[in-house]
């Protein structure tokens, strides 16, 4: 049983220091300097490198986020087979605070932006994402999730837009890439557009196998690894988890299976977000740790799969507060938006080791790219 507990006069001033706009260059002590680390401490030898990446984006999910989850689960959760612990600095370029357009864009695309930012830099210039990057280089990519596939998570690996609502916009942007596979909601930014174009019979037109919720379950899937794959899973936001949803861990060993068929050669990069864990919402904890638990069969089978886990930010202030026992968590919120608190990050496979100590959620792309063993990106790219 959860208890939500807002503090009045503290809700109000974190929602003022969320809308007022900072100005990051004119007063030093607004907003951290970043530490720049482009040359990790740490060098991999070319057989400690990985062949695939499945970086795994819990979104909202803070470390006590986690902790209720694991105590409700049973104290145990599936993080506990990660051997690397990190921690990373989550705040934007333009507020302390992070939303999640920002915070994937650091991982997508290493730099810090300003919140809402999607895949463009505080100029709005488009970043090179390592999605991107991993296409251009020959790999097998994708993106799974459980909110669309044109929200902030998702989009800033693959998209470049100024403002995060710009969902059709960033839906076009999927047709700018050869990506192998994605699943996720959304599926009307794609086919019932003010533009009137059906992005859908375009992805079909360049040879993607293209289906929905609408004619199949996702669970009855048999892609057909010679040809890239769509899949929309709802029409706007899938349910949630309590509603029935339960797509996640399927999905995640479709993708699995999928891209390291299309990726035999030269390995792959996927991304997969547990969307809506934010609130602590066990439920969804517990649905993205099992998805975890799928992803860690596959790389403990494949052997040179380094699998990454963290959060964009925490949210709510969520705190365990006394009272609570195992199986009920009493929980209380300093805020209903996101937090600024350091983030968990957990590593398992080749390439690990690069994912421990402190570091700037911007680092956790550099050490991807490090790990991957990709050299320097030419200017213009
Ligand atoms: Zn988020
Ligand atoms: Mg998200």
């Amino acid at each position: 049983m959860m208890v939500k507990h807002i503090s009045g006069l503290l809700l109000l001033s974190l929602l003022l220091a969320c809308n007022t706009p900072q100005n990051s260059s004119s007063n030093s002590k607004q907003l951290p300097q970043e530490m720049s680390e482009y040359n990790p401490p740490i060098e991999l030898e070319e057989t400690e490198r990985p062949k695939n990446i499945i970086l795994m984006i819990g979104d909202g999910m803070g470390l006590t986020q986690i902790t209720a989850g694991m105590y409700v689960n049973g104290n145990t959760l599936h993080l506990e087979e990660f051997p690397v612990v990190g921690l990373h600095k989550s705040y934007s370029s333009d507020n302390l605070v992070t939303d999640s357009a920002a915070g994937a864009t650091a991982f997508s695309a290493g730099r810090k932006t300003y919140n809402g930012a999607i895949g463009v830099d505080p100029d709005t210039t488009s970043l090179y994402t390592i999605l991107e990057e991993a296409e251009d280089q020959g790999m097998a990519t994708g993106l799974v999730s459980t909110s669309t596939i044109v929200h902030a998570t998702p989009a800033s690996f693959i998209a470049h837009q100024p403002r995060r609502s710009m969902y059709e916009a960033i839906a076009a942007d999927f047709l700018e890439t050869e990506i192998d596979l994605f699943i996720g909601g959304g599926k009307k930014y794609f086919d019932r557009r003010k533009d009137n174009r059906d992005l859908l019979e375009e992805l079909s037109n360049k040879g993607y196998y293209v289906s929905s919720y609408f004619e199949q379950k996702l669970t009855d899937l048999r892609p057909n690894p010679n040809k890239n794959l769509a899949f929309l899973t709802a029409d706007s936001d899938p349910l949630t988890y309590e509603q029935g949803r339960t797509y996640l861990k399927p999905a995640s060993e479709i993708a699995c299976d999928f891209l390291d068929k299309r990726g035999a050669q030269d390995g792959f990069f996927l991304m997969i977000e547990g969307s809506q864990i934010d609130w602590g919402g066990h439920a969804n904890n517990t649905d993205f740790d099992n998805s975890i638990g799928a992803v860690l069969d596959f790389a403990k089978a494949d052997g040179n799969t380094l699998v990454i886990v963290t959060a964009d930010h925490e949210t709510g202030g969520f705190a365990i507060n006394p009272g609570s026992t195992q199986d009920s968590i009493i929980g209380a919120f300093t805020s209903d938006y996101h937090t600024a608190a350091l983030i968990p990050v957990f590593a398992y496979g080749p390439g690990a080791q690069l994912f421990a100590g402190i570091y700037e959620n911007t680092a956790i792309y550099h050490r991807m790219r490090q790990a991957f063993g990709f050299g320097e990106i030419a200017a213009g790219e």
